[in-house]
């Protein structure tokens, strides 16, 4: 029988738990987005693509998921105490907002290209300041924040004394060293370890607003805790984010909730390992990073040829999330080997005469098979293992070549069609059976319909269900 029982590995607990919804059908997924100061590299895809596939198979399972994906567009220093996104206004001379503006663009095109859904909710950190302060200012009633030359900073001390810091990355106070990612101004602070809330703008800095301390802008932690409560609840089912954001961001983000409302975060936290690059973190700051059209194109000296974006999905989802994964040019070439095979696969079995007889064995085994394809799902996103499933599929194929009904022919194809492509997200061609352009129009004109006869509850609902797979309707449509 097919489950639908879904274990997670919660970061939290450091093991696998059966997932369970906080309200019944329903999830609130949270994830870090990018910091938008340059071009998004295949690290920072495979991250969010680890997360499309989750949201996906929540969205097959039956839930209605709200998921909010941030743009960090202030806030996140640089070593040296710099905003990033400043930083890059000042060498590209633009408005740091032009900055923002053009490299989330380039953030969305590309995951568009990786057939990645949109999140439900896509809110701006800097869309969010009087939120933030109104935080602070609660941690601050609670003694849980203190002012200092303009700027604010969480006491980790007194914190510590009712909860603990340090929970999600195994830390305790007596071993934490300084946020490496706020290192300026560190006399401010009674202890080098506590982060800042608000930090007092100095005269060259770009992005700034008023606040009750100073002239000035939020920390970069503050504004996961300010949107995810805001959008989510002050308590919600996943929070998400790369590996490398468990400590500090992830740790500071429950120390901040956990101040200003008494409540952990989210229930289930969840972080997608990193893809490397000569076993080094693919990465930004390092220089050590390609980015996506580089392999689109060919234009990348490390790799032979060009990638389809489908064949580096294909790739990423080869590895479990939490898994470490390093990109080399055999690697993507293995990988476009074992892609294109199971394309031949779906290709042999579309074109393939059969006949209407049915055939209940081979029903029975590719039934036997899509529960072993769900069970790997149902396991922790098990891709990997799936995508072995898949590629077993061909053996069930082969035994039965000369008997399969058109009736185990559709059954194939569909369930090929809801994997690979519904739940992975691998968009392999066309579908087998529909074409999804002309269903899309026909649910245009009864949503139109609908609308002339002023049934709003119908059309409103053909644009919401539509919204949950991906595809957002305008008013004009
Ligand atoms: P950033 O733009 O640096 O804030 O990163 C955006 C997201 O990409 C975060 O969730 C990071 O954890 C993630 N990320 C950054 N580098 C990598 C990498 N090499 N592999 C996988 N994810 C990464
Ligand atoms: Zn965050």
């Amino acid at each position: 029988m097919i489950s639908k029982d879904l274990h997670i590995y919660n970061s939290l607990s450091n093991s696998k738990e059966k997932f369970k919804s906080i309200e019944k059908g329903s999830v609130g997924m949270y994830v870090c987005g990018p910091t938008v100061y340059s071009d998004v590299h295949l690290g920072n895809c495979r991250t969010f693509i680890s997360f499309d596939v989750i949201y996906r198979y929540l969205i097959h399972l039956g839930y209605s998921v709200r998921y909010v994906r941030n743009i960090t567009d202030v806030g996140h220093l640089e070593d040296d105490g710099e905003d990033r996104v400043s930083k890059k206004a000042k060498l590209e001379k633009l408005e740091p907002m032009e900055v923002a503006q053009k490299y989330t663009n380039d953030f969305r095109e590309t995951l568009k290209k990786f057939n990645s859904l949109d999140p439900s909710i896509e809110p701006l950190a800097s869309g969010h300041i009087i939120e933030q302060i109104s935080i602070i200012n609660n941690l601050m009633k609670k003694n849980l924040a203190y002012e200092s030359n303009g700027s604010v900073y969480f006491d980790i001390e007194q914190y510590d004394k009712e909860n603990n810091y340090g929970l999600l990355s195994g830390r305790d106070l007596e071993n934490l060293k300084s946020n490496s990612r706020s290192l300026d101004n560190q006399d401010d602070k009674k202890n080098e370890f506590d982060f800042a809330l608000w930090k007092k703008a100095e005269k060259k800095h770009l992005m700034k607003w008023e606040s009750p301390w100073s002239i000035g802008f939020p920390g970069w932690h503050l504004e996961c805790t300010a949107m995810s409560t805001k959008y989510l609840g002050n308590h919600f089912d996943i929070h998400g984010g790369g590996m490398d954001l468990k400590f500090p961001h992830h740790d500071c983000e429950i120390a901040q909730s956990n101040g200003h409302n008494g409540q952990d975060p989210a229930k289930y936290w969840v972080h997608a390992n990193m893809l490397t690059l000569n076993n080094k973190k693919m990465s930004k700051s390092t220089g050590n990073n390609i980015l996506p059209n580089e392999l689109f194109s060919g234009d990348n000296n490390i790799f032979s040829k060009a990638f389809d974006f489908n064949v580096i999905r294909f790739f990423f989802l080869q590895a479990h999330y939490r898994n470490v994964l390093d990109i080399s040019d055999s690697a993507l070439k293995a990988s476009e080997k074992g892609y294109l095979r199971l394309i031949e696969l779906i290709n042999k079995v579309r074109n393939l005469d059969t006949s209407d007889n049915s055939n209940d064995k081979l029903l029975n085994e590719l039934k036997d098979w899509e529960v072993r394809c769900f069970n790997c799902l149902n396991d922790d996103f098990n891709t990997p293992m799936l995508i072995a499933e898949l590629f077993n599929s061909s053996k069930i194929i082969n035994d039965f070549e000369e008997k399969i009904g058109d009736r185990e022919k559709k059954y194939f194809l569909d369930l090929m069609d809801q994997f690979l492509n519904k739940i992975l997200g691998i968009d392999y061609g066309e579908s087998n059976q529909i074409n999804n352009d002309s269903v899309l129009e026909v649910l245009k004109e009864i949503r139109n319909e609908a609308r002339l006869d002023k049934n709003y509850d119908l059309s409103d609902k053909i644009r919401d269900k539509l919204s949950e797979i991906g595809i957002n309707l305008n008013d004009k449509d």
